[in-house]
């Protein structure tokens, strides 16, 4: 089987969030398992760009709106990712360093679907499946389907896997022209509300539709900032797979970013060493039990509680644990606990910005990872949290609550709660650190949770069987 994946993020090339490690693996595994899998991504100008050696594989010209432009699609000639890696060039729009966040990000994304399906109409073969990620690619199906110049692609296969239903790439129906021409009839198809929702039309003209995690599929009925009913309505092609992690990249007995490895039987050896460098670092007790945010300071994260949180859980449990910070975001939250580090000098510190070195190191040197979100479609911070020995204290929601026991329940590794509230994470806070007091029980969730396979092998036969359904 040929799969297309078109997405908008692939690690490394360009990683914002977990769409960008989905994108990095998925086909890889795809890859192994015996089919042909292949990503398409703008062509940012990012440091994989130039560091890595492409071929020019097609030309070509395209339409949006009144505005015709020339494309470029090269190909990374080395085969580095485990899998074929297309980037599109469109000067003007994609030639950016980030990858998000322009004023023109409709014009962007528009551009860049309008262009692959250029591309894929003069290919000599018609791949299998065509499968879109997030609302960037999600216009796709559409275009496919119901736009006169590619509606000899019809035929094939869209798969459409929703990693963040909250964003949907709304666009006023002022931009419909940017579109290739299809019958005004179908206005229905793209609209949603009065106006055109990428997403929305991608869930309705996909063949399939996957979200990340079984529960968040679950939770979109109810909670999908706006599109609740769409997804009660099309529930009957919608189907959640929970993503796998990157085994290769993530294990703490050789990733690149770590200076001490271990692995189950040497975690408590090894994690202690990795927190004393990380304590030094950013003048912490390596004493203490070290608890950890990595992640987007963003409403969705529950970001906002993280001060008051931290603040209350500071006074209640004094000199009882450190706190490390990693994201960016909300410029009041990162202000807020850029202040905590001063207030609490040998207690507390926060890092504003993105490091993935850092953030490995992190998941390696931690006791506790805290995801207090409000939404979470899948969450890999806690997979990845799990096979380093972290204990994951999240909220009982998304892929949180279909992958994370509580400690109190049969076999239980990780904390739990319900509210996104500062009580709550405080009360957690509060678990984790008496569960911290019995090295004994602490150790064998560390080992046991260091087994869980959550690799990408089992989830890639799931995939197989929704694009052969
Ligand atoms: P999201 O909603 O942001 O996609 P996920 O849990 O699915 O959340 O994936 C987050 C990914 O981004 C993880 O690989 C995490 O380690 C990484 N990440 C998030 N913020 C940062 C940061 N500031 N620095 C480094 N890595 C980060």
């Amino acid at each position: 089987m040929e799969i297309i994946h078109l997405s908008a993020e692939c690690y490394p090339v360009a990683k914002a969030g977990g769409l960008g490690d989905v994108v990095g693996a998925l086909p890889k595994y795809q890859n192994q398992a015996g089919d042909i899998a292949k990503v398409v991504m703008p062509m940012y100008r990012t440091k994989f760009l130039y560091a890595n050696e492409w071929t020019v594989d097609f030309k070509g010209q395209a339409q949006m709106g009144n505005w015709q432009f020339d494309y470029t699609i090269i190909k990374e000639s080395q085969n580095k990712l485990g899998f074929d890696l297309y980037l599109v060039d469109i000067n003007g729009l994609l030639d950016r360093q980030k990858i998000y966040g322009y004023d023109d990000d409709t014009e962007r994304f528009t551009a860049f679907q309008i262009a692959v399906v250029d591309w894929l109409s003069h290919w000599e073969h018609r791949p299998d499946v065509v499968h879109c990620h997030d609302h960037h690619t999600a216009l796709v199906p559409f275009l496919l389907q119901h736009c006169y110049a590619y509606r000899h692609l019809a035929s094939i296969k869209t798969i459409l896997t929703i990693h963040n239903g909250q964003y949907q790439g709304w666009m006023g129906w002022d931009k419909s022209v940017l579109i290739p021409s299809w019958d005004l009839w179908k206005r229905g198809l793209l609209d949603w509300a009065g106006t055109i929702n990428p997403l929305a039309a991608g869930v309705r003209c996909a063949h399939k539709v996957t979200t990340v995690s079984p529960s968040y599929m679950a939770e979109l009925k109810t909670n999908a900032n706006g599109l609740e009913k769409l997804f009660e309505y099309e529930q009957g092609k919608c189907v959640g797979i929970l993503n796998g992690i990157d085994n290769a990249v993530w294990d703490p007995a050789t990733d690149g970013y770590l200076t001490h490895h271990f692995n189950r039987k040497t975690v408590q050896k090894g994690k202690l060493a990795n927190k004393s460098s990380l304590c030094q670092e950013f003048g912490l007790d390596p004493n203490l039990p070290l608890l950890v945010f990595i992640g987007r300071l963003v409403g969705e994260k529950a970001a906002d509680l993280l001060p008051e949180a931290f603040h209350q859980a500071i006074y209640r449990f004094p000199q009882k644990a450190s706190y490390l910070v990693l994201g960016s975001g909300d410029t009041q939250v990162e202000w807020s606990l850029q202040q905590m580090g001063q207030l609490y000098p040998g207690q507390f510190s926060t890092v504003i910005g993105y490091n993935e070195g850092l953030s490995h190191r992190m998941y390696a040197g931690a006791d506790f990872l805290l995801m207090p979100s409000r939404v979470e479609p899948c969450g890999l911070n806690q997979l990845y949290a799990l096979r380093y020995g972290t204990l994951p204290i999240v909220r009982n929601t998304g892929g949180l609550r279909d992958t994370v026991i509580d400690l109190g329940d049969w076999e239980g590794y990780g904390i739990r709660f319900d509210q996104a509230s500062v009580d709550d994470i405080v009360y957690s806070i509060g678990r984790a650190l008496e569960a911290y007091a019995d090295p004994t029980h602490f150790q064998w969730m560390r080992q046991h949770m260091m087994q869980i396979d959550h690799s990408w092998e089992s989830t890639v036969e799931s995939y197989r069987n929704v694009y052969l359904s």
